[in-house]
């Protein structure tokens, strides 16, 4: 009888995404007859927009049930970069589109196209964990750069960027509109990014997922830096914006040289993304947007909702980030105060007292050497404001007792 199967040596490599590990504590505690205040996941309760179901089910009846091109349907691509060069002012073309079946396959696909084993690769910290876990399991090697907190919320390191740069530097992945923090480059950031990857000659993965879950101001893209153009690949998504996380819809936008090897990848891995989804996505770009305005401004009003009530909790502070829909509180003092020495501690008994649900700093990477301050992540993606209010009242109840 075999006991131990002979696994191959990268699988030892590979992470998880931590939030899933926190949803299934979650799951178990409701399990036994609690209830669960979910604040752990980046996923949305809020229904896909009508017009866009309806596409699908149109498209499905008509019989678009078949495989389609590698790269998607030509009218998506077309689609796509049309209202990615609106929102980016950017001037890609249809060929510069690899359809996807969601954002995250693009982060395994840049890097296999990329980076050779041994290959160093900067990646944020806190962050995605899905990047270190993906750059180790394909044989790079993974170099982490921070995210620091200031007076007005959080913001990109470029001095540490900078000298974590070595000459075997390779790949940069960026961020912006960030993963746990919902940090946001400044227009000097971006500009001094874009000089960094130039200089260094480096291959760019710029993350977008958050670019149109925005309350405030504009989303401007490093893409549109001198230079970045032809260096960096675009991880877009229909995720967060259309409420689609389950569709599965994401694409790789970028230089041909890069979409064409991606264009492969597909082939190779899934051969084409759902063709009915397809559709769907066309609709969600061209159909009316009043449905996704009304998915803002609902995340808006718990996004304010959440940052009151937490700057309500004595040792807690929060900023009100313009984008995203994490926030990602400095709770250093309120764990002083109720006496818990590590995340795990404090994670468990919020959950057990409160049925509050929610991810902490070490689920976004190891904490880096220097790092004083502790912070927990919550989503308020997937949970309702009364809800809200009463998960985040018992916080600070418990928090305060
Ligand atoms: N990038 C970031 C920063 C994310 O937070 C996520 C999802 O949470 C993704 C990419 C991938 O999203 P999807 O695969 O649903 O497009």
């Amino acid at each position: 009888m075999v006991t131990h199967l002979r696994l191959a040596n990268r699988v030892a490599r590979l992470g998880v995404e931590t939030a899933f590990v926190v949803a299934s504590k979650a799951a178990a505690f409701e399990a036994e007859g609690n209830t669960v205040y979910p604040f752990h996941l980046g996923d949305l309760n809020l229904t896909t927009p009508e017009n866009i179901i309806d596409a699908a089910y149109a498209a499905l009846r008509k019989g678009k049930t078949g495989y389609t091109p590698n790269t998607g349907i030509p009218q998506l691509r077309e689609m796509l970069a049309y209202d990615f060069n609106k929102s980016r002012g950017t001037n890609f073309g249809p060929e510069n589109v690899a359809i996807q079946p969601g954002g995250k396959p693009v982060i395994s696909k840049f890097l296999l196209t990329v980076m050779n084993p041994g290959d160093e690769v900067l990646y944020p910290n806190p962050g995605f964990p899905i990047y270190e876990s993906q750059i180790a399991f394909h044989g790079g090697i993974p170099v982490a750069y921070t995210i620091v907190q200031n007076d007005d919320g959080f913001t990109f390191d470029i001095e540490g960027l900078k000298k974590s740069i070595t000459d075997k530097t390779r790949v940069l992945i960026v961020n912006d509109l960030h993963n746990p923090t919902s940090a946001e480059c400044s227009e000097a950031d971006r500009k001094a990014i874009a000089e960094l990857a130039v200089a260094h000659n480096l291959l760019v993965l710029i993350d977008e997922a958050y670019f149109d879950v925005r309350y405030e101001g504009v989303s401007s893209s490093i893409v549109t830096e001198p230079g970045m153009r032809e260096r960096s690949v675009v991880l877009y998504t229909f995720s967060k914006k259309f409420a689609m996380t389950g569709w599965r819809l994401g694409a790789a936008i970028g230089p041909l040289e890069l979409i064409e090897v991606i264009g492969k990848l597909n082939v190779n891995d899934e051969s084409c993304t759902n063709h009915f989804v397809q559709y769907a996505a066309l609709e969600a770009l061209e159909g009316d947007q009043k449905a996704v305005r009304l998915i803002l401004a609902r995340l808006q009003k718990r996004r304010d909702l959440c940052v009151d009530i937490l700057n309500d909790i004595r040792g807690v502070h929060c900023f009100r980030p313009n984008a995203t829909f994490y926030l990602y509180p400095d709770v250093t003092v309120a764990m002083e105060n109720k006496g818990f020495q590590t995340y795990d501690e404090l994670l468990d008994a919020v959950l057990r007292n409160t049925g509050v649900s929610m991810c902490a700093r070490e689920h976004f990477g190891t904490p880096l050497s220097g790092e004083l301050r502790k912070h927990v992540r919550l989503a308020y993606s997937g949970i309702g404001r009364k809800d809200i209010e009463t998960g985040l009242m018992r916080l600070k109840y418990f928090l305060e007792a």
